[in-house]
């Protein structure tokens, strides 16, 4: 889980002069992309009210740190961070501390116990107390909350077997989160202004049983469609180029209005938005792949052709016992469909190893179908052991150092594979969003393709442009492939 620290450029935050002082307010912002939006939203909250959003927290008076709490080592990376904030609050200009996100869906009456220097805590279904706890006024014209009382009918039929109970959890509230923001609620992006995420829906209804998301975020709720659009529409107004739309599972969207194939609809209207250049989604669900989402995505060249498909597993045994269902065959064949429909798909999954029970033959079948599949890029994740989450009662949980050994093994071969696509596009041209300078080094550029989403994926260093070309971030230029390494890619702007 990356950590990060916002720099918000304050020019994008709407000035507001009010009759007192206005609170500066940094932000850090843990987790995953809807964390962040997350934290966009309370940072837009907090400037529509009149505080001034700052980028370091040595300059804040209040400083919010938005938290994850998905597993063990994000949770303890959680609290860390806070404790090290809290240190501006007794040795620095801070005034208050505090604390949003998973983390206190999880553990808010602990925070608030334990750690003393955190004034206030703020869980995922109530981002509009943020105002309050930062001692800013709110605007109810636009920062209203907006409750979505929709559900799926799997939705409900888990939730009265139990799925979303917290009863176990000491610290938490019983009241699971139901807020979702619109389209009429203040944002400030945190991402550069030519790209920007939407969440269009939040919850997951699913049962697997290593996931206590469905307890942190609640039960599965879409946003309103015409919601949605008119977000991209004004995003795309203020200049962003790139939309990723995100949420739980975003294959279910509309599915808790009655639609039948929402994402697909609605990738249709976005790519009818004239200023956006490239359209995708993350974290679609395995057996909600439908095939009229597949050729949706072919028909449309502003949508990348790229699905981020998380998989966990691929021994049908091992899947069960995470409550998932599919296995290596039914993978392949959809993944064949995928490539048939979308040629040049770009192919991503994640897995967990380590499940408890997973046997030698589990794993290997799981390695196996990886070398079959040869996904483009790949994420691995050691099981992590969440009270709360039904796979805490197995038995025959494994070491952690075979996890680790695991999870390093499976990686060595997608390594391979990974070099090996890459190669292959050696001497291809593709379309670059340029991005800036590169981390690594002042004498290259960095970018990405439609093959690469933002932050998850490699890079595109390039070393070479054309002598009168003045190259501009947020710009798309005609690049071609030089050079491959394991992950990352070299390129010439052409
Ligand atoms: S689909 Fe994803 S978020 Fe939902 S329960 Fe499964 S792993 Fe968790």
């Amino acid at each position: 889980m990356p950590v990060r620290n916002l720099t918000v450029a304050i020019e994008d935050a709407p000035e507001k002069a009010g009759p007192r002082a206005r609170p500066k307010v940094g932000f850090v912002s843990l987790g995953c992309p809807k964390n962040l939006v997350d934290s966009e939203v309370m940072m837009g909250m907090l400037a529509d009210g009149g505080a001034e959003l700052v980028a370091r927290a040595e300059d804040a008076d209040v400083i919010v740190v938005n938290t994850c709490s998905f597993i063990a080592s994000a949770q303890q990376e959680s609290v860390d961070t806070i404790l090290e904030m809290a240190r501006h609050k007794t040795d620095g200009r801070a005034r208050k501390l505090v604390v949003a996100g998973c983390l206190v869906e999880r553990f808010r009456d602990d925070i608030r116990k334990n750690i003393p220097e955190v004034d206030a805590v703020v869980g995922t279904g109530e981002l509009e107390k943020i105002l309050a706890a930062a001692g800013v006024t709110p605007t109810p014209s636009k920062s209203s909350p907006f409750t979505i009382l929709t559900s799926r009918p799997e939705g409900d039929a888990r939730e009265a077997q139990g799925r979303f109970s917290r009863e176990s959890w000491d610290g938490a509230i019983a009241d699971l989160p139901n807020y979702l923001y619109d389209e009429a609620t203040p944002r400030v992006l945190a991402t550069p202004g030519y790209t920007a995420y939407i969440k269009i829906a939040e919850g997951c209804d699913h049962p697997c049983s290593f996931c206590i998301i469905p307890q942190l975020r609640g039960k599965f709720r879409s946003r309103r469609f015409e919601s949605v659009i008119a977000e991209a529409e004004r995003l795309a107004r203020s200049g962003v180029r790139e939309i990723t739309l995100i949420g739980q599972d975003t294959t279910c969207y509309g599915e808790d209005f009655g639609l039948k194939d929402g994402l697909a609809l609605l990738l249709e209207k976005l790519a009818a938005i004239n200023d956006l250049r490239w359209i995708r989604f993350l974290y679609a669900y395995p057996n909600k792949i439908t095939a009229r989402l597949l050729e949706t995505i072919a028909a449309h060249q502003k949508i990348c052709s790229y699905v981020d498909v998380p998989l966990q597993h691929a021994s049908a045994t091992a899947l069960k016992r995470m409550k998932r269902g599919g296995g290596a065959d039914v993978f392949l064949r959809s993944i064949e469909k995928m490539r048939t429909t979308i040629p040049g798909v770009t192919l991503r999954t994640s897995f967990i190893v380590g499940f408890p029970g997973e046997t030698e033959d589990e794993f290997e079948q799981l390695c196996e179908f990886v070398r079959q599949a040869e996904f483009d890029w790949m994420g691995t994740f050691g099981y992590s052991d969440e009270e709360g989450a039904q796979a805490f009662a197995l038995d025959a949980k494994l070491p952690p150092r075979e996890i680790e050994r695991r999870r390093k093994h499976l990686m060595q071969i997608q390594r391979r594979i990974s070099k090996k696509r890459k190669k292959a596009l050696v001497g291809q041209e593709f379309e670059l969003l340029l991005e800036g300078v590169s981390e690594e080094s002042e004498l290259l550029l960095a970018g990405r393709t439609a093959m690469h989403a933002p932050e998850i994926d490699g890079k595109v260093f390039v070393n070479d442009l054309p002598d009168a070309l003045q190259p501009v971030p947020g710009e798309f230029y005609r690049c071609r492939i030089t050079e491959a390494h394991d992950y990352d890619l070299v390129a010439e702007i052409i």
